[in-house]
């Protein structure tokens, strides 16, 4: 098939193997485009990477899995089904939190049990979180139904009164954490309602109350595990490519982007071949793209000063230790809030340096997944949330002693034993996000999703000073996560094949 109006198929070169131009990548070919995917590392996924150590795997990037149906639709799109290709698994706990007083919660798909727990909490708060969540359901249709299958390129695209209208009933001009500040009462259960910007990237004081979505998205669609980790979804969607006909070449780093006479017509490659093409998408990040790829290209709608003035979003320092014993009762995803969650953000946010005693996050992948860890053991990975590079930290040097210091609070909060039983140790830094990704200043989800910096405001994917160059991925529309980059690959793929019908490529 070849799209209507060519003689021969366009020629669609992909920058990035992220799940962002993979879907990307499925849904050109699907349209009829000759696909090569051009990947520097030796894998499908960007971020969604495993570790293989020691007879354990472990996910090295997103763990936390949400929105099924996303992945669900990208399969259909390829006249697939999903669950040929990967198997997801419920998560029953969703997570389980533990608070510095000892109090613990645990969310589940049982509202009830929820419930009982937010009563024992604060019995004021349970009305209220009630009342919050069916607000947060009620967002999360506004911008399913005007947000989520459309991208914004200017404030032109806003000039329609049901947009404007839903804008308003997604909470978007109040912050997340004044929106639970003012409807909660109990600091812990304001915690639990806040802390879900961090996975988005950035703070709670920035990001739009509209993400209180994530709380009823979780409860409404669970939380997911894919057998075999995480990993198990890029090997998919990258099966998923070959079926359709997309070429992946992996150890195929991009040096530079070709201009001529504004128009992009291929890339040149790190080992100095040219590779031509109709048209290109960037899954590398916003900064890498324009700082570094389009090289000495004018780009008067992306000055360095403008790119200079994004924020990036937050980072992580993270632990993979395989532990050579289990620990009973142990939920596959656990948050242990420290003793000053406001530190932590103040720390993350504002002052941009190595958190002092984090709040962080402990997965346990091998609980849902035995095959993940040897016999008789548990695969571990610990997350504390981190700022984007800043300062001359040399994250390198402090490592082993801001990983000995996790574990020990992992211990004691919530893993007797653990130190004692590690058989394999490994860690990931802000600065290794930054080396192996081409992160800017090691930024986890491309920008941080800060109110202007999020849905219509983020970078648009449609490169306004290259024509037939797009973008897709963390760092631009729709915005970060595992689901949010496969629907911009719908989304971008659409937009790509619109421009062509429309003549808006220059010739
Ligand atoms: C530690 C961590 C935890 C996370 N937790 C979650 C979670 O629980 N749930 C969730 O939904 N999301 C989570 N995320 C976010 C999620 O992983 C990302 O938003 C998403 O995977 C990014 O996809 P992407 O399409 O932007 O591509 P990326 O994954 O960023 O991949 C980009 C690819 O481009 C390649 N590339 C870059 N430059 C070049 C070049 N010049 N030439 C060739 N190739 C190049 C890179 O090697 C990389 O493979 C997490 C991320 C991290 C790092």
């Amino acid at each position: 098939m070849t799209p209507a109006g060519t003689g021969r198929a366009p020629h669609a070169v992909i920058v990035g193997a992220g799940l962002g131009g993979l879907a990307t990548a499925i849904h050109l070919a699907r349209a009829g485009y000759r696909v090569t995917v051009l990947e520097q590392r030796d894998a499908p996924g960007g971020k969604v990477r495993q570790l293989a150590a020691d007879g354990f795997r472990f996910d090295m990037g997103p763990t936390i899995f949400t929105m099924p149906f996303v992945l669900d639709e990208l399969f259909a799109a390829a006249g697939r089904d999903r669950r040929d290709f990967v198997e997801l698994l419920p998560l029953e706990p969703f997570y389980r939190a533990h608070f510095p007083d000892g109090f613990v919660f645990e969310l589940s798909s049982s509202l009830t049990d929820v419930l009982a727990q937010v009563r024992a909490m604060s019995p004021d708060d349970e009305p209220r979180y009630v009342e919050y969540l069916a607000r947060a359901g009620r967002i999360w249709h506004e911008v399913e139904r005007h947000f989520l299958d459309r991208l914004f390129h200017s404030w032109r695209d806003l000039a329609d009164p049901a947009l404007l209208a839903a804008g308003l009933r997604m909470d978007a001009l109040t912050s997340l954490s004044k929106r639970v500040g003012g409807r909660i009462r109990d600091p812990r259960l304001r915690q639990l309602l806040t802390y879900q910007a961090i996975y988005v990237g950035a703070s709670p004081d920035e990001v739009p109350a509209t993400y209180a979505l994530i709380s009823y998205l979780e409860l409404a669609y669970g939380v997911w595990f894919p057998k075999g980790g995480m990993y198990a979804i890029a090997t998919a969607v990258e099966r998923l490519c070959r079926e359709v006909g997309v070429e992946v070449r992996y150890g195929a780093g991009v040096e530079r982007i070709l201009v001529e006479g504004g128009r992009a017509r291929g890339v040149v490659g790190t080992d100095g071949a040219e590779l031509r093409a109709d048209v290109v998408v960037s899954n590398a990040d916003l900064h890498h793209t324009y700082a570094r790829l389009l090289g000495d290209t004018p780009r008067p709608h992306m000055s360095d000063a403008t790119l200079d003035a994004l924020e990036p979003s937050s980072s992580a320092f993270i632990v993979y230790a395989g532990v050579a014993k289990t620990f009973p009762g142990l939920p596959h995803h656990t948050i242990v809030f420290s003793d000053d969650f406001a530190r932590d953000l103040r720390e993350i946010f504002a002052d941009r340096r190595p958190l002092t005693d984090p709040s962080f996050y402990v997965c346990a992948p091998s609980v849902t997944d035995p095959e993940l860890a040897p016999p008789g053991s548990t695969a571990l990975y610990l997350l504390a949330p981190a700022p984007y590079l800043e300062g001359g930290v040399d994250w390198d040097a402090l490592a082993p002693s801001y990983a000995d210091r996790l574990l020990e609070r992992a211990e004691r909060a919530a893993l007797p034993g653990l130190r004692d039983a590690i058989t394999s140790l490994n860690w990931y830094t802000p600065a290794d996000f930054a080396r192996d990704y081409h992160c800017h200043r090691g930024s986890i989800f491309g920008l941080s999703a800060r109110a202007d910096q999020t849905a219509f405001r983020r970078p648009a994917p449609r490169v306004r000073d290259v024509s037939g160059l797009y973008l897709v991925g963390g760092s631009t529309q729709p915005g970060g996560g595992v689901p949010m980059v496969v629907l911009g690959g719908k989304l971008v793929a659409r937009l790509v094949e619109r421009d062509r019908t429309d003549g808006r490529w220059r010739a």
